[in-house]
Formats: C-alpha cells, sequence, structure tokens
C-alpha cells in the first residue's frame, strides 16, 4: 500500500469505461499508489461527474457503447468547466485507436491494455504536472494583464493630469539635468519649443547659477527623498527672470533616475510684492527722519529741560525710531541690491585688513556685551581678493553683531581666515545659543528670524542675512551656516581667490 493513501490523494482521477474489469484494475493500481479514483461505465455518467467535480485527470475508453470516447472527449473540451482537464485515452490492444483523431477532439496522451502499471503511472504523472504548471502559468499569466491593466491606467491618469496641469512640469535625468519631458505650461512660462528643450541638460539651456541652485534642490531631494515648494530662479529664453516655488520628486522613467519638478510661478506675485515693500519704505523714510530730527531735538534740551522719565520715555521713542529707519533702510538696500541698481564696486583688497577693520568696528558692541573678539589668520602675508569692499565689511560686521547678540557675557568668538583651494574661507563661530536645524536654511530669507521675539528683543530686523547671502552671491560667493542648538553657529563665507591671484 502506499505511504499516500492515508493522507491528502496526490490527484482525483476519473476514469471512465466500460468494461468492469479495466475499471476495477486501473481504480485498485491508482487507489494503491494515493489517487483518489472515481470510475464510471458509461460516458453521459462521466460527463456528468466531471462538470459536477472536475476531477485532476481523465482516463477515457474509447470504445464503448453509446457515447463513444471521441464524442466524449469533443463534450468535454466543448464545455469551459471541464475544458482544461487533460485526457488520456485508452484503447485495447486489438482495437483500431485512431492517434490523430484522438489527438484532434483534444486527448494529451493514450495508453493500450494490457496496462504496464510503470508506464501509466508515469503518464498520468506527466499530464498532471503540465496541467500543474499550466495553471500556475495562467494564474501568472492573468495577474501580469490585471497589473499592466491597472499600470496603464495610472500612466494614463499621470499622463493626463501632466499634460492638461496648469503647473509647468518638467522630468529631468539625475545624473545630468537632461530634459525628457515637458508639459505644455513649462513651455509657455520658458518660451522655449519642444524640440529646444528636450534633449538638452539644464546647463546648456539656463543660467549656470540657476543650474547650481538646482544642483543643490537635487541634492536635497536625494537626502529627504522630496522638496516641498523652494524658491527658485531661472532665466527664459528671452532673458526674463522668472521666480517659481519649485517642488521636486524623484521618480524612475525606464529605469533611469529622474526628478518630476512641479513649478508655481509666483513671479509676478514677487513683483507687486517688492513693488509694495519699496514704495512703502521710500513713503516712510521722509517722515521717520524728520520724526528722528524733532526727537534729537527734544533730547537736546533746546526746547526745555525735561523730567527724568520725560527723558526715558524719548530714549525708547528714540530706539524705536532707529530701529524703524534701520528696517526700512535695509529693505531698500535689498531690494536696490535685488533689482540690480546697486552693483558691486570690486576692487583689489587685503581682506585681512578688512577683518580688522570689522573687528574694531564691532569692538564697542563686543565690550558692551562683554564678549571678546579673536581673530585668527593662518597665513602672515596679505590676501588680496577682488572685492567690494564696503560691501564684504558690512557682511562681516553683521554676521558679528549676530555673534555678540546671541552670545553669553565673557564667551569668545572667534573669527578664522584660511586659504583653500579656490577660495578662501572665513568662519564667524560663537558659542551662544544656537539655531534650530530646520532654521538653517530659512534664517538667510528675508524676515525669518529663529524666534519671533529676536526682532524685538535684540534690535534686528530679520533682513541682515539675506543681504549678506546677496553680497556674497554677488562675489560668486558662498555663505552658509551650521550650529548646534545650546553650543554655538559657525557661519562660513566662501570668496573666490582666483580672480586676483591668478
Ligand atoms: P536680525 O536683524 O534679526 O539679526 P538676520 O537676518 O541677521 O536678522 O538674522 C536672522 C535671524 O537668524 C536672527 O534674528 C536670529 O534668530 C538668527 N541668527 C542669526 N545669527 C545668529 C547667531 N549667531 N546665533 C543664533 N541665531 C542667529
Amino acid at each position: 500500500m502506499s505511504s499516500q493513501s492515508a493522507g491528502k490523494p496526490i490527484a482525483d482521477i476519473l476514469v471512465i469505461d466500460d468494461t468492469p474489469e479495466n475499471l476495477a484494475l486501473l481504480s485498485q493500481m491508482l487507489t494503491e499508489r494515493g489517487y483518489k479514483v472515481r470510475s464510471v461505465t458509461k460516458g453521459s455518467t462521466g460527463l456528468r461527474g466531471a462538470i459536477a467535480v472536475p476531477p485532476d485527470l481523465i482516463l477515457l475508453d474509447v470504445k464503448m457503447p453509446q457515447m463513444n470516447g471521441y464524442e466524449v472527449c469533443q463534450k468535454l473540451k466543448a464545455d469551459k468547466r471541464t475544458r482544461d482537464i487533460p485526457v488520456i485515452f485508452i484503447s485495447a490492444l486489438g482495437d483500431v485507436l485512431d492517434k490523430v483523431k484522438a489527438f484532434q477532439v483534444g486527448g494529451v496522451d493514450y495508453i493500450t491494455k494490457p496496462f504496464q502499471v510503470e508506464e501509466v503511472l508515469a503518464r498520468l504523472q506527466t499530464h498532471l504536472t503540465i496541467c500543474k504548471l499550466q495553471k500556475q502559468l495562467q494564474t501568472q499569466n492573468d495577474k501580469l494583464q490585471q497589473e499592466i491593466k491597472e499600470r496603464s491606467a495610472a500612466e494614463e491618469k499621470f499622463a493626463k493630469a501632466f499634460r492638461s496641469c496648469p503647473n509647468p512640469i518638467a522630468i529631468a535625468t539625475i545624473a545630468e539635468g537632461r530634459f525628457l519631458d515637458v508639459n505644455s505650461s513649462f513651455l509657455s512660462m520658458t518660451h522655449y519649443t519642444q524640440a529646444e528643450i528636450l534633449g538638452h541638460t539644464i546647463a546648456e539651456i539656463d543660467l549656470e547659477s540657476a543650474n547650481a541652485t538646482y544642483a543643490q534642490i537635487v541634492k536635497q531631494s536625494q537626502e529627504k527623498g522630496f522638496v516641498h515648494n523652494q524658491e527658485f530662479q531661472f532665466r527664459t529664453k528671452y532673458g526674463e527672470i522668472k521666480t517659481v516655488l519649485l517642488s521636486v520628486e524623484l521618480i524612475e522613467l525606464a529605469g533611469i533616475p529622474c526628478t518630476l519638478s512641479i513649478m508655481n510661478d509666483i513671479t509676478e506675485h514677487k513683483r507687486l510684492e517688492n513693488e509694495f515693500i519699496s514704495l512703502v519704505s521710500h513713503e516712510l523714510r521722509t517722515p521717520m527722519t524728520s520724526m528722528m530730527g524733532a526727537l534729537d531735538l527734544l533730547g537736546s534740551g533746546q526746547l526745555g529741560t525735561l523730567t527724568e522719565q520725560g527723558q526715558q520715555v524719548l530714549n525708547i521713542g528714540i530706539k524705536n525710531t532707529e530701529r524703524l529707519i534701520r528696517l526700512v533702510n535695509e529693505i531698500l538696500d535689498l531690494e536696490r541690491m535685488k533689482s540690480g541698481k546697486i552693483t558691486m564696486q570690486q576692487v583689489e583688497y587685503d581682506i585681512i585688513k578688512l577683518l580688522a577693520h570689522a573687528i574694531e568696528t564691532m569692538q564697542p558692541m563686543a565690550e558692551k556685551a562683554q564678549i571678546n573678539l579673536s581673530l585668527e589668520i593662518t597665513t602672515p602675508e596679505p590676501i588680496n581678493l577682488y572685492i567690494d569692499p564696503d560691501r564684504i565689511l558690512q557682511t562681516l560686521t553683521n554676521l558679528l553683531s549676530n555673534a555678540i547678540k546671541f552670545s553669553e557675557p565673557n564667551q569668545t568668538i572667534y573669527i578664522k581666515a584660511d586659504k583653500q583651494l579656490d577660495w578662501l574661507q572665513i568662519l564667524v563661530q560663537d558659542s551662544g545659543r544656537g539655531i534650530p536645524p530646520n532654521k538653517l536654511q530659512t534664517i538667510f530669507d528675508r524676515f525669518q528670524q529663529v524666534d519671533a521675539s529676536d526682532s524685538r528683543q535684540k534690535g534686528g530686523t530679520g533682513l541682515g542675512l539675506a543681504i549678506c547671502k546677496h553680497i556674497i552671491e554677488q562675489h560668486n560667493g558662498k555663505i552658509w551656516v551650521e550650529s548646534t542648538v545650546g553650543q554655538g553657529s559657525t557661519f562660513y563665507i566662501h570668496l573666490p581667490l582666483k580672480s586676483v591671484n591668478s
């Protein structure tokens, strides 16, 4: 007896044969090997049984009265419920088996009587395996077809959104920034035609600076997986500067890592905002200057002596008016620089001299706050750079003033200058309160402060770093900050050495 007979049968076999001896023989042979066998003597009964409970395989006698094996097989193959069941024909040695017909009506094989046990089992096993594999293949095929259907539906949805989206969208390779696809909104914003864009890189089409910013944005999106609403500027085909809020997602297109960039054109919005700010600032400057004059006159005592309390109130008035004037001046300064109304007056200048000058300027403020300023320079000889000395001095004093404002008494601020490959690195390092990681980038934007109370408490405007950034970028340099909350901040400036020393 087979060990299988007690457990789950290997397979369910239906035997249709009008000779009871044959049935008994096959039934015994197969049951002993662990198969479940159902035997019937008539074709019509076999058909009904196959429909009611489809077996895994049918052994079918060719020669039977009423309905012969070929007819039974034809009927089985015509019914979708039984069509896939493999049918093996049985024929007696003396019978004439029409092999061609057997295959034509859908049989997969035939065996002849008297049965060779091993042969019957081998053929049975082969066809059961083939059938099982076919079923698996079919299931996988169905699954794949379903996935393809779902994918094409998703792709169609994306393609429709891509084409009809009012926001400019572009797909470019990460490696080179080569445009693979852009939508019509992108073309109308940039004024390029599809042929002028597709297949070309951002560097080929755009300004170098836009390319560098884009590279930074790509780096950020690789680190975070995405970038949302980052301000980005580039030049259109006709040289017009556009400001967009850029969101980048990383995708794969035909196996190539790409960026999907969605833009929101805020050029007009920015222009109106800037126009409004500079208009308001202009209008404010004159009355504020005269207000300051009036307050100074009051303070001078020429119009009578003030009581101590009156003097205190006047001092508050003077302090706040000074702050307002500083704010208005800085707004106008930044707007003029951005609109190109102020250009850098670059000359050859010793940066070491300038650093000493910056420290000298800030020394009184540092002393008042009981802070030490320490200058460290790695090279003894002058370092001549091609710079606008007034603007670089403005940058350095702003960094020093911030470092003093955000340090505690008795702390030291280090100013270091160090020649590196192609640039000079200047750093201003404090051990003050530090800047949280999520503010490290934004504090260089206009009116961005770590704490909303910073401007009130420390007398700042939130514009200093935006101005510094603009000045350094106008010198083809870089400015950034590294910081740990509670331990201090280090502001870095890189200025190119090349222009003078090469
Ligand atoms: P503000 O006039 O407010 O100083 P800035 O643009 O110069 O304007 O600086 C923006 C903000 O960045 C500051 O208000 C402060 O919140 C933060 N900040 C700048 N420098 C430092 C520093 N050295 N340590 C801690 N926070 C700083």
